[in-house]
């Protein structure tokens, strides 16, 4: 579903990504971690067209992301993306956040798009909020509608960017529950989190990087018992 053979970015003469390989197949879950700093943002953001990148190449479902012909936007309303700062339309209703790109990007009638909305709302456990403003919400619960929010636009692939790391910690949890759902129904998802505990129960493999190179790439299994670089012990052994 994603395949990124040997991508590599700079700013000017800082090497940002370095020879970066890997891939998900449909229904995998990876999990990205490693250290502040190590190009997990900016690989994450290449999948889905929001970074360039001068070398390589990124396929999601057999597009070719890097390549002028592509319409990014396109792609990207099939890769639904979540943030760490919840970036829901703050002067928009939670069901006007669910159902803009939908109408606007897809297409659908106002009663499709508000059908869908509910739906997803509902599944988020959230259909009570429907028309609440996204400042009435805790950050919990605006992370969840912007994970609802991307799944109205039936997305092939999830990327999630440390989607809990600017939560209170009791609502780290509540975020988590949803996102251990959508992997356990099948969708294709690429997390970059520090949530060890989600990686270990979730997670179908592992990558860790560091300095703008995947040094890990591995079953969940194999990295959490055996990690085989010295920055991945370390990391781990900071972090567990
Ligand atoms: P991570 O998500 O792992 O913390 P990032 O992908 O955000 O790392 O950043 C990787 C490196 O690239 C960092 O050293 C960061 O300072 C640098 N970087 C990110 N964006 C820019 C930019 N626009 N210009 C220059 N350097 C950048
Ligand atoms: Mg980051």
């Amino acid at each position: 579903m994603i395949q990124i053979d040997n991508v590599s970015k700079h700013y000017g003469s800082f090497q940002v990504l370095t020879d970066c390989t890997t891939n998900v197949q449909k229904g995998e879950v990876v999990v990205v971690c490693g250290p502040s700093g190590s190009g997990k943002s900016t690989l994450i953001k290449t999948v889905n067209g929001l970074e360039p990148f001068q070398a390589g190449r990124i396929l999601v479902d057999g597009t070719s992301v890097g390549d002028p012909k592509t319409k990014l936007s396109q792609l990207r309303s099939r890769v639904g993306m979540v943030f760490q700062h919840f970036e829901l339309f703050p002067h928009l209703s939670i069901v006007d956040n669910l159902t803009l790109a939908q109408r606007h990007v897809l297409g659908r009638s106002t009663d499709e798009a508000v059908a869908k909305g509910m739906g997803l709302l509902e599944r988020v456990g959230l259909k009570a909020h429907a028309a609440k403003m996204p400042g009435q919400l805790s950050g919990g619960q605006q992370q969840r509608v912007a994970i609802a929010r991307a799944l109205c636009m039936d997305p092939i692939v999830m990327l999630f960017d440390e989607p809990t790391s600017a939560l209170d910690p009791e609502m780290v949890g509540e975020v988590l529950d949803v996102m251990t759902e959508l992997a356990q129904e099948g969708m294709t998802m690429m997390c970059v989190t520090h949530e060890m505990g989600f990686a270990r129960r979730v997670a179908d493999r592992v990558i860790f990087m560091d300095a703008g190179r995947i040094v890990e790439d591995r079953p969940k299994a194999d990295f959490f018992d055996h990690p085989e670089s010295e920055r991945a012990q370390q990391f781990l052994a900071r972090i567990l």
